[in-house]
């Protein structure tokens, strides 16, 4: 019996050799090459687009290993926190909340244009069509339902919420957006299933009135806020896998945002 045991034993660790001789860990099993994580990590200082008190998000802990045998902590913070998702239903009214997204609609080819020049002179700078027309001239034509996300350079100031939200003397935020008429182009003539920054939100910080939140979310196009590693995402050729919280009937959610590539 205890001979049959080692000759069994013996099997199994020779399978085991070959098996670990084949595996690749260049390759990942997707057929991508490497993953980039599109999310900043969420803590009670990271910025917000409303200033607050006492910090939006609250983490308490409810349970520890040495006195309940597990960890767990229970949480709250608003949906539009951190790295997030704007549902359509957030300004349109009987559009899609963000549980009702379809999650094809989640996959997407990725395409991150790049205007980290222009806030470094002007943070109130507004992606402009002719930023996508460069993109354009680099890599060829938008593919059609392309999640786009804009390379604004803002991401630098994310460890510092005040210069982050660079508000005025008057409270009024300064930081670069979308302009109205690239993201019309981008939905009327790319159709793009969604638009994401490196800042606190698509409309420029300047903005009152919302105008690209209006027409994009009316249309089905959903946001994403406060991406991070933008500059660590390929520019062309990406895919971008989108993971919001299935919250239902919700107006947003965190999300965890990866981009993958080739
Ligand atoms: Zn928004």
């Amino acid at each position: 019996m205890k001979f049959r045991t080692f000759i069994v034993g013996c099997a199994l660790a020779l399978t085991l050799l070959l098996f670990a001789q084949r595996h690749e860990p260049s390759v990942q099993p997707s057929g991508f090459r490497a993953v980039v994580d599109l999310t900043h990590a969420i803590n009670p200082q990271i910025p917000t687009y409303e200033p607050t008190d006492k910090p939006a998000y609250q983490a308490r802990t409810v349970a520890t290993l040495e006195k309940d045998g597990y960890f767990a902590r229970d949480i709250s913070l608003p949906e539009h926190f951190g790295t997030h998702l704007d549902a359509p239903a957030h300004f349109a009214r009987g559009m899609w909340t963000v549980d009702q997204i379809p999650p094809e609609r989640l996959v997407a080819p990725l395409v991150v244009i790049d205007v980290t020049a222009n806030p470094k002179s002007n943070p109130d700078y507004q992606v402009a069509v002719e930023d996508v027309a460069k993109w354009e001239q680099a890599h060829g034509q938008i593919p059609e339902n392309a999640v786009v996300i804009a390379n604004t350079g803002w991401e630098s100031r994310w460890n510092s919420p005040r210069d982050y939200r660079n508000a005025d003397t008057k409270g009024v935020m300064h930081f670069p957006g979308y302009s109205l008429e690239a993201a019309k182009f981008l939905v009327e003539g790319r159709y793009v299933l969604g638009l994401g920054i490196d800042t606190l939100s698509i409309d420029y910080g300047l903005s009152q009135d919302f105008p690209v939140h209006h027409y994009t979310l009316s249309r089905s196009v959903y946001h994403l806020e406060n991406v991070a590693n933008v500059e660590h995402a390929p520019a062309a050729g990406g895919m971008v896998v989108v993971s919001p919280m299935k919250l239902e009937g919700g107006s947003g959610s965190p999300v965890r945002i990866f981009a993958l590539t080739r």
